[in-house]
């Protein structure tokens, strides 16, 4: 069982109050310290599909599990129905752990949920997780930032509240402005999306990675084009959760790939971008 380190005044889960907690993307270790002591305290914990069930069992014994997922190709349960279920656990002064995958308030309607406390008149606490954009990426070596490559990135999710990718999102924009785009939820309308950008002017060329999994044992990486994209992911046979990100950082993996690298491969290159003169640069 994990500890938490001590001399510190970690909070008190309060009886009626919610917690909501991001577990990270899968690896229990990517779970944040406030998040095992809210597991190690809590009377109840609701959890997504996207949340790595090893962390459950950091839980005490007697804590009760309530799924609030996706099982068995039934519908998931209504926003509404979960909402309403985490007040119910407040109201009976239970200490309620509301445990999502990823970061709450990233495509994860965490904010809805604790809109919902807030008007039924609920404590809670937010606790930040590692995002799947980030930290999904870091996993596959991609870092969603690089000095040479983007001063700017965007996370955009694939579908909008009607299941088509979002037409709120201006494509021609992103395509025009933005170096790296990172998609959540995206496998069914990827068609739409790379269609979007290449028609917003985006090279066919431009390099892409599909994580699957990432960070958990089952980790993918499928690394492709713009162009390739739609029809490589068809031929993978992908499975679910997947990360997309398009953008030149993705070649960052030929060098920074650490997990092909801890068993003793060597880096594809030592200068994908094309921009280092061999020495170390001013890191100023
Ligand atoms: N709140 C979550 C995102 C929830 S939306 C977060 O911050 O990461 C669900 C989407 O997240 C999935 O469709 C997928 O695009 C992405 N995702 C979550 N976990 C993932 C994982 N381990 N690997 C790849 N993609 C993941």
């Amino acid at each position: 069982m994990p500890t938490l380190p001590a001399n510190t005044d970690w909070p008190v889960m309060q009886p009626g109050w919610v917690w909501l907690v991001g577990a990270g993307p899968g690896d229990a270790g990517l779970l944040t310290l406030h998040g095992l002591n809210a597991i190690q305290q809590a009377d109840v914990i609701v959890y997504d599909a996207l949340v790595g069930e090893d962390i459950l069992k950091w839980a005490k014994p007697d804590t009760q599990i309530d799924y609030a997922g996706k099982r068995g190709g039934k519908p998931s349960p209504k926003q509404r129905d979960i909402s309403l279920k985490l007040i119910e656990y407040a109201k009976a002064g239970k200490r309620v752990l509301r445990l999502k995958g990823g970061d709450p308030f990233v495509f994860g309607r965490g904010g809805e949920e604790a809109q919902t406390l807030v008007e039924a008149g609920v404590n809670f606490r937010i606790v930040p997780g590692i995002s799947a954009g980030i930290g999904g990426l870091a996993y596959a070596g991609i870092p969603v930032t690089h000095r040479d490559v983007n001063q700017a990135v965007t996370f955009v999710t694939g579908h909008d509240a009607s299941g088509n990718a979002p037409s709120a999102v201006n494509w021609r924009a992103l395509a025009e402005s933005s170096p790296v785009i990172v998609c959540y939820m995206s496998m069914k309308t990827l068609p739409t999306i790379v269609a979007s950008l290449i028609e917003g002017g985006r090279d066919g060329a431009e390099p892409v990675a599909i994580v699957t999994n990432a960070t958990r044992s089952n980790q993918n990486v499928l690394e492709t084009t713009l162009a390739c994209a739609v029809e490589d992911a068809a031929a993978a046979t992908l499975a679910p959760p997947a990360i997309i990100c398009i953008g030149r950082v993705t070649l960052m993996r030929q060098t920074l790939d650490w997990m092909s690298q801890m068993t003793g491969e060597a880096p594809r290159s030592l200068d994908p971008l094309g921009v280092r003169d061999g020495d170390i640069r001013d890191v100023s």
